[in-house]
């Protein structure tokens, strides 16, 4: 990826958090490996998904990146300044950069404020505004612009249904004139009738302003309308990463191919052809004490001697597309992914 395209560019992201216990809790009982290793980048003006279930580490990798959690080690780069290496004072102005929509639209709007006071904070934390009026215009614009009229300014979060609230967050986000919004599961609280015109909302203002979005959801139903490439993530790793079109065509790992079969077809036929059975087994370990070698070997149906013996890294398997399995790496081990993956995966429509 040519480096004046990348917007966002992570390196080796880990976030571990000590668990303390004993009689006095200040005994360190264990760290739990919340993200190990992370790294990705992410263009101008493109949607990169982050998917896995939930305790994968992908909301933590958001935090990370908007430092609201401490990095354990490894460098956030956005538009070529390292983050990492800031202190709180120089981070202010980067925070205005990156804007956070969350999964809870309820919970994370001061019920206790108005709407016109909730969507123009960021404009008076950052200083965007010169008076009165210009505040007030820009917040009546603000909701406009994500559909809600601006004669609601005046209401507080309970007069709006959740669909509402969660444009409200989007406004928010929107006043602080960010380069990057990070959108942990937006969706996932809201209706299905209801989610489809916020991802279209979303869509429609990243054209209108030139928006990075950090699209974190649980499945892979969700981000395949708006995302052009798709991070898989399992116990704090990176597994797969590629263009949209790409993994819904060819799944390569056997953890997104798990996550691929779990997506409901629609037409029963098409359901009862899908001939790839991915069904994934068991709960995800803890990250307390992760499985060695490969994370998802003890879930994963072909796991072999050397997959807990040795993790495996990402690798490019084609253009673009990079996969964390030992199926593909033939230095890793003498069992190969054309051995053990004939049957194909039905599409998903
Ligand atoms: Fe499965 Fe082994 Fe690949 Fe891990 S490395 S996904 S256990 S085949």
């Amino acid at each position: 990826m040519p480096e004046h395209d990348v917007l966002l560019d992570v390196q080796n992201l880990t976030i571990h958090f000590k668990m303390y216990g004993g009689l006095m809790g200040n005994k360190v009982t264990g760290t739990v490996k919340a993200v190990d290793g992370v790294s990705f980048q992410v263009r101008r003006g493109e949607t990169l998904g982050v998917v896995g279930e939930s305790g994968c580490g992908k909301s933590t990798t958001g935090l990370g990146v908007l430092r609201m959690v401490e990095p354990t080690a490894g460098k956030v780069v956005l538009d070529g300044t390292d983050l990492t290496s800031l202190n709180q004072k120089e981070m202010r102005k980067f925070r205005r950069k990156m804007q956070m929509v969350y999964q809870d639209p309820f919970g994370a709007l001061d019920p206790r404020m108005r709407v016109l006071d909730i969507v123009g904070e960021p404009l008076l934390i950052h200083g965007l505004h010169k008076n009165k009026g210009e505040y007030k215009a820009r917040v009546h614009d603000l909701l406009e612009r994500v559909g809600l009229n601006p004669n609601m300014a005046n209401r507080y979060p309970h007069q709006f249904s959740g669909g509402q609230r969660q444009r409200i967050g989007i406004a928010r986000a929107l006043a602080a004139e960010p380069d990057l919004i990070i959108c942990d599961e937006p969706v996932s609280a809201l209706d299905v009738s209801i989610q489809a015109q916020v991802i279209n909302l979303l869509e429609d203002l990243q054209e209108e302003f030139g928006l990075t979005y950090l699209f974190i959801a649980h499945d892979l139903a969700v981000v395949k309308h708006i995302c052009d490439r798709i991070m898989v993530m399992y116990l704090g790793h990176v597994v797969e990463i590629t263009t949209r079109d790409a993994l819904y065509d060819n799944p390569q790992h056997p953890y997104t191919q798990a996550l691929m079969s779990a997506i409901p077809i629609p037409d029963p036929d098409a359901e009862t052809q899908r001939q790839f059975d991915g069904s994934l087994q068991g709960e995800i370990p803890s990250p307390m004490n992760p499985p060695s070698g490969c994370p998802f070997h003890t879930r994963c149906q072909y796991a072999h001697e050397a997959c807990s013996a040795k993790k495996p890294v990402l690798m490019e398997t084609e253009t673009g597309h990079q996969v964390a399995c030992h199926l593909y790496d033939p230095s890793a081990s003498d069992v190969n992914a054309d051995d053990v993956m004939k049957a194909p995966l039905a599409r998903t429509g």
